[in-house]
């Protein structure tokens, strides 16, 4: 008798293959535009030191891109996988301060203090050290990059006296930016694969468009939840709710 595929199954494969046809593209185009300059070095631009250089700078560029890209598909792989996951108490302030120091560089440059708030007391969570950090380190870095230059990116940390969310015990972080938001009809994509809200932009920055479906999947494994609040023109907050019994 035939197998006949449940309609999970169909939507399980076709997305599978989008997502392939997605990462096909998003190497592809970095490395179409590296083919092309090698093409260029070897013709017209042999005997032009001044052209060289350039052309090599793009291509450093172009071969970051997709550095980039692969360090995410990797960390994608190895969220999804459970097996993976470390379980611990962890110091969650502790967490935040290491996120913070590795991101010194790229907030510098774009004159942005981080401040953190609501650490003055250890705030203990369960969780895998290194999933959290990455959870941190992606909003925070998002934060930067798509917060307004020369402001302040704010993370805060709060145990909720309601709460609502999870309905039952937890601690709540902000990651609040003063950039220019995100318009409501983008919010609600911006966590899957991919998706990016100005390609252009994005691409200049550095993006991948992976850093929060990342972000997602952790949580989610945390059992915890992710709520994102925005408004074009007026910043952005991202709020982590992890339950802590
Ligand atoms: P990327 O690698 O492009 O930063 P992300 O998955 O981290 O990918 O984010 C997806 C998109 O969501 C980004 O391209 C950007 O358009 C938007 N975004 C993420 N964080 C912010 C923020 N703090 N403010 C405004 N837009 C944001």
């Amino acid at each position: 008798r035939d197998r006949v595929d449940s309609s999970a199954e169909i939507a399980a494969s076709q997305s599978r293959s989008e997502f392939v046809a997605n990462v096909s593209h998003e190497l592809r185009t970095p490395l179409t535009a590296i083919s092309g300059m090698i093409e260029t070095l070897k013709g017209q631009a042999r005997n032009d030191p001044e052209a060289q250089q350039a052309f090599l700078d793009l291509m450093e560029g172009e071969a970051a891109r997709m550095k980039n890209l692969v360090a995410d598909l990797l960390s994608l792989s190895q969220v999804e996988n459970e097996g993976l996951y470390r379980w611990e108490s962890l110091d969650l302030c502790a967490l935040i301060k290491s996120a913070k120091t590795s991101l010194g560089e790229p907030a510098s440059k774009r004159n942005v203090t981080i401040a953190l708030k609501g650490c003055d007391e250890e705030r203990t969570v369960r969780g895998d050290a290194d999933k959290l950090r990455q959870v941190l380190n992606n909003l925070i870095e998002n934060a930067i990059k798509y917060g307004a230059t020369d402001s302040e990116v704010t993370v805060d940390v709060s145990v909720p006296k309601h709460q609502v969310i999870l309905g039952e015990t937890g601690v709540r972080i902000d990651v609040r930016d003063h950039g220019e938001g995100i318009a409501e009809d983008h919010l609600a994509r911006v966590t899957e694969r991919f998706f990016r809200v100005d390609d252009h932009r994005a691409r200049d920055t550095g993006g991948t468009g992976l850093g929060l479906a990342i972000v997602k999947h952790i949580v989610n494994r945390h059992h915890g939840r992710l709520r994102i609040e925005s408004k074009r023109g007026s910043g952005s907050c991202f709020s982590v709710f992890l339950p802590t019994d």
